[in-house]
């Protein structure tokens, strides 16, 4: 039978995550993972009902051969007539985007603008728009902007406390990150809690290996804990989230490194990863913190205390809070964080339920606090790529 089906496409620079999905059903038909490309000895996997292939992209390593052995698999599969559009993930659309756009030269050259914003990440996601372009002809294109939904921040929550001849000159602002899991969340939540998203609460908590939190006002963000980049904020897996600027000149002066390197420093060697000097994954840090590493222990119980600050916070933004909504692989399935953050925030009202806890530990959604909270605390999945897939239909017409 056809059926119009969604490809779904987010790259980096050097690799591309992809995901073939029936729009009608939210349905994954294929995923695919490219990595190592730019590298003479790039590959794709594909997954198709759970079964693994590996590709190896000799002839053409990079994301045109990745979108291309991409195709060939759809040939096989006999799906690559029924793809009609292609959705694609990109990072920032600075000020100039609020929705998700149907690709057109101008939205591209508005792409290319805004790499300053996000170096690493734009000129990825360009990549993968032009390859899909390129074998994908005459397509229709749609881009999804993480930004995008983080646009209805009012001044006094993005605008930093610097002179604003940066902003004016340079765009220096708070920009925000996970937009489209935010907007996906805050809808389901809505649902699932059968209340009008035109009239609610919500503080809900993005924890993945990069973890930020927002406080969503009928439907719309009102502040998010991620600024200019992906940097601020929360404690994350490699990342330092808020840190004194000072500890710029402080490194810089004290143990010799240069601004190239302390950035680094911040991004990929801090967060669970530097404070407990084991791991940036949430699982083995809550292993080892059970036996009592004492590391282990400190990041466990820091990840959980700035986010529960944060709670707090994204609780003025949004003034009030119905629900507390947890998503992303910590989100999702941790309990252990979970009933920190809570037992941190029960003077707001949030009693966690421990069995409910537990209850939603493998990525199910539910309610996690006791009947009598004050406020309740939902645990929803998220779903990025069936967010882009529902923007790419809803744009293309289908
Ligand atoms: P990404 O930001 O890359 O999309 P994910 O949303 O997949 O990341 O989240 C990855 C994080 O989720 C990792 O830190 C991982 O350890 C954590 N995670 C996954 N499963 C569990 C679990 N059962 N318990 C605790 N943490 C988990």
């Amino acid at each position: 039978m056809s059926q119009k089906l969604i490809l779904v496409l987010n790259c980096g620079s050097s690799s591309l995550k992809g995901a073939v999905l029936n729009n009608d059903n939210g349905d994954v038909l294929l995923s695919c993972l490219g990595e190592k490309l730019g590298l003479p000895d790039a590959y794709i996997t594909f997954k198709v009902n759970g079964e693994k292939q590996k590709v190896e992209l000799k002839e053409q390593p990079n994301h045109t051969g990745a979108v291309g052995a991409l195709l060939d698999e759809l040939k096989k599969l006999g799906l690559d007539s029924q793809i009609a559009a292609i959705g694609h993930r990109v990072v920032s659309g600075g000020e100039k985007y609020s929705e998700s756009m149907l690709v057109t030269d101008e939205v591209i050259q508005a792409i290319e603008a805004c790499i300053p914003l996000a170096p690493l990440h734009n000129p990825a996601n360009l990549l993968g728009i032009r390859a899909a372009q390129d074998i994908f002809k005459g397509l229709p294109n749609v881009v999804v902007f993480d930004t995008a939904f983080h646009q209805s921040m009012p001044a006094h929550a993005y605008t930093y406390a610097i002179p604003r001849k940066y902003y004016r000159e340079l765009g220096l602002r708070r920009y925000g990150m996970h937009g489209t899991s935010y907007r996906y969340v805050a809808d389901e939540a809505a649902r699932f809690l059968g209340k009008d998203k035109n009239n609610l609460k919500l503080v809900i908590a993005h924890l993945g290996n990069g973890a930020s939190i927002a406080a969503v006002r009928n439907g719309k963000s009102m502040d998010t804990s991620m600024g200019l980049t992906p940097l601020e904020g929360l404690v994350m897996g490699t990342r330092s989230g808020d840190i004194d600027p000072s500890v710029f000149s402080f490194l810089a002066n004290n143990a010799g490194l240069n601004i190239q390197q302390i950035t680094d420093i911040l991004n990929k060697e801090s967060g669970l990863l530097g404070v407990s000097e084991l791991s940036n994954d949430c699982r083995t840090i809550e292993e080892e913190a059970l036996k009592g590493h004492e590391g282990a222990v400190l990041a466990l119980e820091m990840f959980s205390y700035r986010l529960a600050k944060y709670v707090a916070a994204m609780g003025v933004a949004a003034g009030g809070i119905d629900a507390v909504v947890f998503t992303g692989g910590i989100g999702e399935n941790s309990d252990i964080i979970r009933a920190k953050v809570l037992n941190y925030c029960e003077f707001l009202g949030l009693k966690v339920d421990e069995e409910r806890n537990i209850a939603a530990r493998f990525g199910k959604d539910g309610v996690i606090t006791t009947d009598d909270s004050r406020v309740i605390s939902v645990v929803i999945p998220t779903n990025e790529e069936l967010m882009i897939a529902n923007d790419t239909a809803r744009l293309t017409g289908l």
